[in-house]
């Protein structure tokens, strides 16, 4: 790109100088006339009016500043009148070459450069029959040295826009495959920590069917611990996986179904769980202030409450208690879990979110924890356009706010 806008540019700049130079060899005559009255050094003989005179005749009115032209005699020596300090007497005749455009280099006194663009053609005058060739001769080196430092500019802004646009791209590469890495890490890290969580129940699993083996003549009631551990290893194994599929289909995106809940859904869900805290020996508090009906996915707000539900009854102790509380704005449903447990560490808080993440591992895998809850809750208040934050409930314990669209 920039080699082609370099070399238009040389073009454009050296097509206007050459144009110059042919419109110069049809009018020849005129710049041999001009060239000798400069020689004679009359100045009166420029004047317009004196009839018959070669010199009323401007060479084409353009004649350049940085035009010059040298006549030769017949023996190819200089006719007309050159600056005797000019690098013009180091140009030679193409004489070879009539008419035909040439590149030409002369040093001048102080030792510079000097370049030119020259055309010599055959002169047949009748004012001056001495003159037999004519070379037209245009200084091009101040426009070689602006054109060069144009040169010099272009190439710079294009290295400069070069350089932007490769960090630019290593950028955007880098930007546009983070998510990909991010997903790639999640799903691994995924396949990872369910293979863990299974490695556990299938090694008591292992263990307890070959001490079955063991003692091949024991009964069901004599084996009936391991046996009763089987199956509860089994019952777990169940449930991880069913919360493993739910959750890898969910990645794919939650699609709600959202229809019309009524405040008697609040009501119903309530009752249940006061008959499951009342098992469990934790008092629970009820504030139900949904007066209207929301817009929003049935199943999906039941398994995201059951899941904050659970895990207050999980991490409260023996008499502990829990305080659901569910309101309606103009166009969210706000409500809050809270309970008196053991409450959650700020570096925790960051934490329970991930999937497999759980804070004390070997407490919670006895109270039957995979970690994959409040995840999944996360999902689901993701798809319900909404937020779930965790805070510090005095003087102790843990409260779980959900903020989630819900239209009239
Ligand atoms: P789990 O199935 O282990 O309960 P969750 O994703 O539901 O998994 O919870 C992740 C971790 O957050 C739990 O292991 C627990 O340590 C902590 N946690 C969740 N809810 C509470 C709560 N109400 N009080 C204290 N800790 C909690």
């Amino acid at each position: 790109m920039t080699v082609i806008i370099i070399q238009v540019m040389r073009f454009g700049i050296y097509s206007s100088v050459d144009d110059s130079l042919k419109k110069a060899t049809k009018n020849i005559d005129d710049y041999v006339n001009m060239a000798m009255v400069r020689n004679t050094m009359v100045s009166d003989a420029m004047d317009e009016d004196s009839e018959g005179s070669p010199f009323k005749i401007k060479p084409d009115g353009q004649m350049a500043a940085n035009t010059d032209t040298i006549l030769y005699d017949k023996k190819h020596n200089v006719v007309n009148n050159i600056n005797a300090f000019s690098p013009l007497y180091r140009i030679h005749p193409k004489l070879h070459n009539l008419g035909a455009i040439a590149e030409q280099r002369a040093k001048n006194i102080y030792g510079q450069t000097e370049k030119y663009r020259t055309v010599t053609v055959k002169v047949d005058n009748a004012f001056y029959p001495q003159v037999k060739f004519a070379t037209i001769v245009i200084n091009t080196t101040q426009l070689e040295e602006a054109n060069q430092r144009y040169v010099t500019i272009i190439i710079s802004v294009m290295i400069v826009f070069w350089l932007i646009s490769v960090i630019a791209s290593v950028y955007l590469a880098k930007w546009s495959r983070r998510p990909i890495l991010e997903n790639y890490e999640k799903q691994k890290s995924f396949v990872e920590n369910a293979s863990h969580e299974l490695r556990t129940p299938l090694a008591v699993l292992q263990n307890r069917l070959e001490s079955l083996f063991r003692k091949p003549e024991a009964t069901i009631l004599e084996s009936s611990e391991s046996i009763a551990s089987s199956l509860e290893e089994v019952r777990n194994m169940r449930m991880l996986t069913t919360n493993l599929l739910n959750l890898a289909r969910r990645d794919d995106g939650i699609e709600p179904e959202i229809t019309e809940v009524n405040p008697s859904f609040f009501d119903d869900t309530f009752k249940n769980y006061a008959m499951i805290a009342q098992e469990s020996g934790k008092t629970l508090h009820i504030t139900n202030k949904v007066s209207r009906q929301i817009k929003t996915d049935k199943t999906l707000l039941k398994q995201l409450m059951t899941i904050l539900f659970d895990n207050a009854v999980k991490y409260t102790d023996q008499d502990g208690e829990i305080w659901i509380d569910v309101k309606t704005t103009d166009r969210s449903l706000i409500l809050s879990v809270a309970d008196n447990g053991q409450g959650i560490s700020d570096t925790d808080k960051k934490r329970i979110f991930d999937r497999f993440y759980r804070v004390d591992k070997a407490r919670t895998r006895q109270k039957g924890g995979f970690g994959l809850g409040l995840s999944l809750a996360k999902q689901i208040t993701d798809s319900l356009k909404g937020s779930i934050i965790v805070k510090d409930k005095k003087p102790q314990g843990a409260i779980f706010e959900v903020r989630l669209a819900a239209s009239k």
